[in-house]
């Protein structure tokens, strides 16, 4: 198996869900069959990618825009290291995964925002404010190990992010190096999916107690009232194992 690259990381950006296979059960399966995936994935072979490309970062910082990679997801480690360095700075993920019949949705977790122009709040100057304490996913960008759909369809494991759109390749890297990325690459991986599966689970869990369904046409309704700035939502965002009730207010009153 060669190199897979992204256009997108993937830790980024949540999978494009297919509307139809958007249900509880289904998305639970699928997180829980990849992590399963990714445990069996041969290291060896992920170590020779990550030396086949030989990447190098030039400092462009176009990673750090959402031009490129839309947002930085939180897991809630980064979450606790972020609150404290400026709460203002987070908002619940976009594409929000569920919405039940009384009109308030569901999403996995925080984001960072994003400044006017796109580029991450942190970001000065091509540089990062937050260096030694950014989270776990700008550790490990571009490397990635998790399935993904290409432009046609077919779902395989992607290695790498925006292959050839930043950074230089085939530098020669140590084996050391190699192996250190492969190792962190993978327990981001595994700690994002954990994250995901403990979210279905959570949200599957609040459904049954309390006789919740997801409905996609109200998702749908919603969404377009709120983005025509017509209504406020409540979204509940998971962390910790638990979900925190965020009001989100009409875009007319902000
Ligand atoms: S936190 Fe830092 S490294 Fe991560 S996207 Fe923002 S500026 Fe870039």
């Amino acid at each position: 198996m060669g190199l897979k690259q992204s256009r997108l990381a993937n830790s980024f950006i949540k999978k494009v869900i297919n509307v139809k296979k958007n249900n509880i059960e289904t998305r639970l399966a699928d997180a829980r069959e990849e992590l399963a995936g990714l445990k069996k994935f041969p290291d060896p072979e992920f170590v020779g990618i990550i030396r086949e490309l030989g990447f190098r970062c030039e400092l462009c910082a176009r990673c750090c825009t959402k031009d490129f990679n839309d947002h930085v997801f939180l897991l809630d480690a980064d979450l606790a290291v972020l609150r404290e360095i400026n709460p203002d700075f987070i908002s619940p993920a976009p594409y929000y995964e569920f919405c039940d019949q009384k009109g308030r949705f569901y999403v996995s977790g925080y984001a960072l925002k994003t400044n006017p122009d796109g580029s991450c709040v942190f970001l000065k100057n091509k540089r990062c404010k937050i260096y030694e304490n950014r989270p776990s996913i700008c550790r490990v960008y571009p490397y990635m190990l998790h399935q993904e759909a290409d432009d046609s369809g077919k779902v395989d494991w992607r290695q790498i992010s925006g292959l050839n759109e930043h950074g230089c390749y085939n530098s020669e890297l140590e084996d050391s190096e190699c192996e250190a990325i492969a190792r962190e690459t993978r327990v981001y991986e595994e700690a994002y999916l954990t994250h995901m599966i403990g979210f279905f689970e959570t949200v599957e869990a609040h459904f049954r107690k309390n006789h919740l369904k997801h409905v996609q046409s109200i998702y749908d309704r919603k969404m377009r009232e709120f983005l025509k700035g017509e209504c406020g939502l409540e979204v509940f965002v998971y962390c910790k194992g638990k979900f925190e009730k965020q009001k989100l207010r009409p875009k007319s009153e902000i």
